[in-house]
């Protein structure tokens, strides 16, 4: 495999852990608020390659934990992906996986195969509007198997929304967290504009952080864990 991007440590994104992460190229969703057009619309410059990877990870034994890996979406990598999960794992470190959800098949296999440790999965709206976020037609069937997977598999995992005000209501953000009921860890991600000059459009596109607590706390009336990040 070939990866669009790499980031040598991070305390951050694994928890309690500490890791690298490699970004996969390409998306099947095209989020209005994604942070990586260039591995979404696969116009990456540099490329990293796999045996690149795995001479840092051998430079760092005992240092880093284990590998995240994001994209894009890595799933559409299919074998490639599962291959490069089993090569990481036979060198003893351990593997996080941020998906959309929309590779159920895959997600199984890697979980029965033992293959990932830690499981990052977005969702991103109320089943039923789900098409109007991520800008693509989607198999709403494959989004509810991978949370259904989630919840039953037993690897440590997480689901997790970004909450941008125009896209997702309160009641969409209640309509979320009812369809993850029973989850163990749920994160609300906050949307910020940082780039925007006018106060009054980041009114309109970022919620308050007193909304945001509201979120969260009604979240908590469905899932064991609701953070804000
Ligand atoms: S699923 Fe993730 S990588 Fe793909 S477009 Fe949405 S935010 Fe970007």
């Amino acid at each position: 495999m070939k990866f669009g991007g790499f980031v040598p440590c991070t305390l951050i994104d694994y928890p309690g852990k500490t890791a690298c992460i490699v970004y996969t190229i390409g998306c099947n969703f095209r989020c209005p608020y994604c942070h990586n057009p260039e591995l979404v619309n696969e116009t990456v410059e540099r490329t990293f390659s796999e045996s690149r990877i795995f001479t840092f990870l051998e430079s760092r034994r005992g240092v880093i934990d284990g590998v995240v890996i994001t994209g894009g979406e890595p799933t559409m990598h299919g074998q490639d992906l599962l291959l490069f999960m089993r090569r990481v794992k036979e060198r003893g470190f351990l593997v996080k996986l941020d998906t959309n959800g929309t590779n159920p098949n895959l997600l199984e296999v890697a979980i029965s195969q033992n293959l990932v440790d830690y499981v990052a999965m977005d969702v991103k709206a109320p089943l039923s509007t789900y098409h109007r976020v991520v800008g693509r037609p989607v198999d709403i069937g494959a989004i509810r198997r991978s949370i259904d997977t989630l919840l039953s598999s037993g690897v440590p995992y997480e689901f997790r929304t970004t909450v941008v005000k125009t896209l997702l209501s309160p009641e969409d953000l209640e309509g979320i967290a009812r369809e993850i009921a029973g989850a163990s860890r749920y994160y609300l991600q906050k949307f910020v504009s940082s780039t925007i000059l006018n106060p009054q459009f980041k009114r309109k596109v970022e919620y308050t952080d007193v909304e945001l607590e509201a979120f969260r706390s009604n979240a908590e009336k469905y899932v064991a864990f609701c953070g804000i990040r």
